[in-house]
């Protein structure tokens, strides 16, 4: 019977003919499928705008279906990059790790897993918000708490509590080791913030070098663009944390204290290696710096490795500039400053202090010494304020006052005439010092403090660092917004305080012994003959090309605060291209 049954078996089949088939067909498939679960990974969708090019989805793929692709009509711009993820769906193993490392929260699984094509190239893709089919799919995978990949909270660095404000002490502690480690292992290394860095810091690489426990190896990458590691490991702008990729969905990575780490923790020795292994012998020529600020560092230093003979000419009595005697020790310690000054003396650069450009030698006999001149002088006087009564003896400018603090708290001088209420008229960075400054004066000199700032602007719109305002304002300095200073009022030459407008016509004094003004700063270009100064920009910035060389006067190359800035970073970089910049010329030249 069996046998008789297998004979007809393959007869029966054709039965099947006339049946409906037990599969969909393709179009139901593809027009009606079935949804998916709620967190269904499917084809992926990015909002191209929000996505900022990091490729961090594109590291952690574990089967290395991720490329960043450059897209037309997208163009870099600080903290993105102009390139965005496309996915090869012949690798993708659907497992969402992209989705849940994603730092800027722009990548997303659809709940759509049907896509039909013959073309094998169809099946990589650039997802945009519209998914694989060109329209918006419901969503499904997305990243949740228990999911979260990245570290989004940063390791708070120390600050000393409110007794800071009776001593010029560092406020801000280092990172420990293990702080520093596990700051450091945060950052997933993308390269974002290189991007927003005036100097183009290899910063990836040094904070990578931390946790790895190289600091030798860190040190290094920061000498490749910046000579001044301890400087602005304290007291740089930090614009990089401002575009790190950790900062759209969390706190950014502390960039400015890892860095700071490093050159805390390297020791002298390793420090003077690196700081001096790339310098060549003297013989390619004789540059002239005039200006020992972070521009006319930088440029000697790099000149050094490049093999040149630099001769910085300074007008004060110390090298260094504003970081010498402009921001506060509390901020900024005579150490560190020593200690980056320190190493570009070893590297063979001669400083020769106390010389006036202008005064004691002229720019023409300099130009006939040397084979070319870097000009360096930064934006070092203060901006005058006209205001009615300010010859009065109790009214003061901030640089100069800022200068005398610095002689005071390296122990150069006594304290310099400070009374027992100020207000300080301006709230930009600069006011803040001289107001912080003036608050740990005072309560050294008679145990308590009381210090105001004037501003224009409204609550919330300083232009100063959030945390110096927050600091300030802690430390008891209190702040006037919204009002205007009309003029100072004295009687029998005795000072009784700034008359401001608060509202229109209503004007009210705010009753202070002194009076300090810090409004900015401009350059003095006395030293300049008038052909040059033909080249000064409304502004008072002097025309550079982009090797930092005055066209007309070609020996002539200029950075920092008179060509950009006004930042420490900046005058850094301009110094480093305007070394570049120097030896090419006179490469060219030769
Ligand atoms: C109080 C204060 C606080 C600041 N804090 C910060 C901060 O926290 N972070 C930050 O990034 N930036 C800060 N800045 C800005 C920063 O310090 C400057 O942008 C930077 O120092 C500019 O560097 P530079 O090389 O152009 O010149 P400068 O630092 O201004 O140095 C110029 C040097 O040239 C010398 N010089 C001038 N004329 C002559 C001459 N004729 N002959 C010989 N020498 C001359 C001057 O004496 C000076 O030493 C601050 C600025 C001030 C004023
Ligand atoms: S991780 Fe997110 S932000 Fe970065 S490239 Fe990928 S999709 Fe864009
Ligand atoms: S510091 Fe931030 S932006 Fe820079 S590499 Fe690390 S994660 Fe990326």
């Amino acid at each position: 019977m069996n046998a008789v049954k297998s004979i007809f078996s393959p007869l029966r089949a054709w039965k099947y003919l006339v049946k409906p088939p037990v599969t969909l067909p393709k179009r139901f498939i593809f027009e009606a499928p079935r949804e998916a679960s709620d967190s269904y990974r499917g084809f992926h969708q990015n909002d191209l705008d929000a996505c900022i090019g990091c490729g961090t989805c594109s590291e952690i793929c574990p089967t290395a279906a991720i490329t960043l692709v450059e897209v037309e009509g997208i163009e870099a711009t600080e903290g993105k990059t102009n390139t965005r993820p496309a996915f090869d769906y012949g690798r993708c193993s659907f497992c969402g790790l992209c989705v849940d490392i994603c730092a800027s929260d722009s990548l997303n699984m659809s709940k759509n897993y049907v896509y039909i094509s013959k073309e094998a190239d169809n099946f990589y893709f650039l997802p945009q918000i519209a998914g694989i089919h060109g329209r918006v799919d419901p969503l499904g995978y997305h990243r949740d708490e228990v999911s979260e990949l990245l570290d989004l909270g940063r390791r708070k660095m120390n600050l000393m509590d409110i007794s800071r404000k009776s001593s010029f002490l560092e406020i801000v502690e280092g990172f420990s080791k293990e702080m520093a480690f596990e700051e450091a292992s945060r950052c997933v290394s993308c390269g974002i913030c290189t991007s927003a860095c005036p100097a183009a810091m290899h910063i990836p690489e040094y904070i990578t070098s931390v946790w790895k426990d190289d600091l030798e190896g860190g040190l290094r990458d920061v000498y490749k663009t910046n000579p001044l590691g301890n400087v602005c490991g304290r007291i740089c702008t930090h614009k990089c944390e401002e575009v790190c990729a950790l900062g759209h969905r969390g706190d950014p990575i502390a960039i400015r204290w890892l860095k700071r780490y490093i050159v805390d923790h390297v020791e002298e020795n390793v420090y003077t290696k690196v700081a001096t292994e790339s310098v060549l012998a003297p013989t390619m020529g004789k540059i002239a710096v005039i200006g020992s600020g972070p521009s006319g560092l930088s440029c000697a230093y790099y000149l050094r490795t490049l093999g040149y003979d630099v001769v910085v000419y300074e007008k004060q009595a110390l090298p260094g500039g504003v970081i010498r005697y402009g921001g506060p020790a509390y901020r900024l310690p005579e150490e560190s400053v020593i200690r980056d000054i320190s190493m570009i003396e070893a590297s063979g650069v001669e400083f020769k202090c106390s010389v006036d450009i202008g005064t004691d030698i002229t720019l023409e006999q300099l130009k006939n010494k040397y084979d070319a001149v870097f000009l360096g002088i930064g934006m070092s006087e203060s901006q005058t304020l006209e205001l009615p009564g300010c010859n009065h003896e109790a009214v003061y400018y901030g640089i100069p006052f800022l200068a005398e603090a610095r002689d005071y708290t390296r122990g150069l001088r006594e304290m310099p005439e400070i009374h027992e209420s100020a207000v300080v008229v301006g709230t930009g960075n600069v006011a803040f010092d001289v107001a912080r400054t003036l608050v740990r004066m005072q309560e050294i000199k008679y145990g308590k403090s009381d210090v105001h700032m004037t501003t224009r602007r409204k609550f919330g719109t300083l232009s100063a660092d959030v945390e110096e305002v927050e600091e300030g304002t802690e430390e008891g300095i209190h702040i006037h917004y919204e009002v205007h200073p009309r003029y100072i009022s004295s009687e029998n030459n005795r000072l009784e305080g700034l008359v401001v407008e608060s509202k229109p016509g209503y004007e009210e004094t705010i009753s202070v012994k002194s009076i300090y003004i810090a409004a900015g700063q401009v350059a003095d270009y006395k030293l300049l003959p008038q052909t040059i100064k033909n080249e000064i920009t409304p502004k008072g910035k002097l025309i550079v090309n982009g090797r930092g060389q005055v066209e007309s006067h070609p020996w002539l190359f200029a950075g920092g605060d008179i060509t950009k800035g006004p930042d420490i970073i900046n005058g850094v970089h301009t110094g480093h291209v305007a070394a570049l910049g120097i030896d090419e010329w006179l490469r060219g030249n030769k």
